[in-house]
């Protein structure tokens, strides 16, 4: 064996145990037994985890305001820290881009500085009959999933026109439809309302985004996905109302899959009212709700109404990003910084009691690979690509934005008491993080052509 990792206790969704793990050539060649290798980690005490997978990231991603502060580089090295192996990024398609000038945009950005492994979504912004008749190349080449915005009227959002076909694109290639589930007709009338009465404060980003706006969308996609017979999976819902839609599709159908993210597990509307116009960083779409909805959010993770946790990474700067929505929360860019948070924030759910270990690593992990066509990953058994996290559960620290590899300014949850840590992460085989350390390469991740959805389903 190449590495050898024992005396650790080996989480997955199937089970907790303890048992060696041999590693040669990248993958993962025997569980259990003594395996001998050229370098042994003792995991005494410690977790050995699959490597997060983080399936909403926005690195690099242009705006009106800049780039986000992330990188390829930046963006991976924070996940690394975070103990998250593999992150499937958006592609953004520009206006007038076909879709492989967009993708070869990303390759261009991913390249030569991604430290962990990475796919691509495809997000179409300008859906022209040649943009859709292209779409169906795109499973063939590794991008298996395409995500389509009900909001930002005027800028991403689709019509129902286009809802429809792409899900029928997408039932007809292989690929699983991401919606970003918000009625942009009725949030920018309340944005219009709230502006000429006056409210141009952050807090008035949640009164433009009611639950019910959410809610609305939601019931909409999956039922025009139930019309086309496809798979879907809605990106970061937030709320009690958003999450029974998802339940009732679930039990009407399959290939209906949910997403929440990190931030709507622990924070609040009220945190939109923090002085300074500091409310402005967690200005985020679909808005924060209320703590009512984190019980609600945690039980649908235990009961599977949802299946996944992601980090909606979008890590713009509060200064000269976010203040320039200063005078008019509608400026606000939305979106926060996560990727490194993530794992630890959910494993907060493991101490807390609202999560088993089991359930932390499928919805961190297992779950993000299967439904998006990572066959190799998500998963400690022979065979699997070996991207492992060695994680202490016993860690008391202090989450604070001065620790964290990410560009952002700021994060969501500084001054956090935490538990538990990333303590050594392995990519394909290779020891990236250790000792609070970077001892990879830049540019050593590699892309992944995922497999088709529809084989998963
Ligand atoms: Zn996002």
């Amino acid at each position: 064996m190449d590495l050898v990792i024992e005396n650790g206790r080996i989480v997955t969704t199937g089970g907790v145990f303890d048992a060696s793990i041999g590693i040669k050539e990248g993958r993962i060649e025997q569980i259990g037994g003594a395996p001998a290798g050229r370098r042994h980690i003792d995991a005494r005490g410690r977790l050995i985890l699959p490597g997060g997978i983080d399936v909403h990231t926005h690195l690099d991603a242009p705006s009106e305001v800049g780039s986000t502060a992330d990188d390829f580089y930046s963006g991976t090295l924070a996940a690394a820290f975070g103990g998250t192996t593999t992150i499937v990024d958006f592609c953004a398609q520009a206006k007038g881009q076909s879709l492989s000038e967009a993708l070869s945009g990303w390759h261009g950005k991913a390249g030569d500085k991604a430290v962990i492994d990475y796919g691509f979504h495809i997000i179409i912004t300008d859906p022209t009959e040649a943009v859709l008749e292209e779409l169906k190349t795109l499973p063939d080449r590794g991008i298996t999933s395409f995500k389509l915005f009900m909001a930002y009227k005027g800028s991403q959002m689709v019509d129902d026109l286009t809802l429809l076909k792409t899900f029928e694109t997408a039932a007809a290639s292989g690929a699983i439809v991401m919606i970003h589930a918000e009625n942009g007709d009725a949030v920018l009338h309340l944005q219009r309302k709230l502006l000429a009465d006056g409210k141009t404060e952050p807090f008035s980003h949640a009164l433009s985004r009611p639950p019910m706006t959410e809610a609305e969308a939601t019931a909409r996609a999956l039922m025009l996905a139930e019309i086309a017979d496809a798979p879907i999976y809605i990106v970061h819902v937030t709320c009690e109302e958003a999450v029974r839609e998802v339940a009732r599709a679930r039990k009407r159908r399959a290939g209906v899959f949910a997403e929440t993210c990190t931030h709507y597990l622990y924070l609040t509307a009220e945190d939109l009212r923090k002085p300074g116009f500091e409310g402005a960083k967690h200005v985020l779409s679909p808005a924060l709700r209320q703590m009512s909805d984190h019980k609600v959010l945690w039980r649908a993770l235990t009961n599977s109404d949802l299946q996944v946790v992601s980090s909606d990474h979008a890590s713009w700067l509060f200064e000269g990003q976010k203040t320039v929505g200063r005078h008019d929360f509608t400026q606000i860019p939305n979106g926060g910084p996560g990727i490194e948070e993530r794992m630890t924030m959910v494993y907060q759910g493991v101490v807390q009691g609202e999560i088993g270990l089991e359930r932390f690593v499928e919805i961190c992990s297992t779950n993000p690979a299967r439904i998006f066509g990572l066959t190799t990953k998500g998963h400690l058994a022979p065979g699997y690509d070996a991207d492992v996290v060695i994680w202490d559960p016993d860690a008391d620290r202090k989450l604070v934005q001065s620790d964290l590899h990410h560009r952002s300014d700021y994060t969501h949850y500084d001054g956090r008491e935490i538990k538990g840590n990333a303590d050594i992460v392995i990519s394909r085989g290779e020891v990236i993080v250790e000792n609070n350390a970077f001892t990879g390469a830049k540019g050593r991740g590699q892309f992944i052509a995922r497999k088709k959805a529809s084989k998963l389903l």
